[in-house]
């Protein structure tokens, strides 16, 4: 995760990590889950469901912070995330 500053206090947080579902057969391939997921998790897939529409995937190396904004703005409860874990933060006081 990034941030614009580092917190003072940023060893003592966790960082949530979520499980994606996605219900293939409601999507309608809108892609806005894809577009606004502010890690970047989330592809439209390759292959289309039955109503012919592409819903999305997670792209292997991108990891889910369980904000849930991907539930949030799917017109069509296609998408649900449920919290796994936490993990700690990275540390990085190199940067920024
Ligand atoms: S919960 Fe947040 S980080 Fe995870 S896929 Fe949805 S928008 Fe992306
Ligand atoms: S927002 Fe919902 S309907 Fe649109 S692509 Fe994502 S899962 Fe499918």
């Amino acid at each position: 995760m990034k941030f614009w500053r580092t917190p003072l206090d940023l060893e003592k947080q966790l960082v949530p990590r979520g499980d994606v579902h996605i219900l293939r057969e409601r999507c309608k391939g809108c892609g806005f889950c894809v577009e606004y997921c502010p890690e970047k998790v989330l592809a439209l897939s390759k292959l289309y469901n039955k109503k012919g529409y592409y819903p999305p995937e997670v792209v292997p190396s991108k990891e889910c912070v369980a904000c849930k904004f991907c539930e949030l703005l799917c017109p069509d409860f296609a998408i649900f995330i449920t919290e796994k874990e936490r993990v700690a933060a990275e540390v990085n006081r190199g940067e920024g």
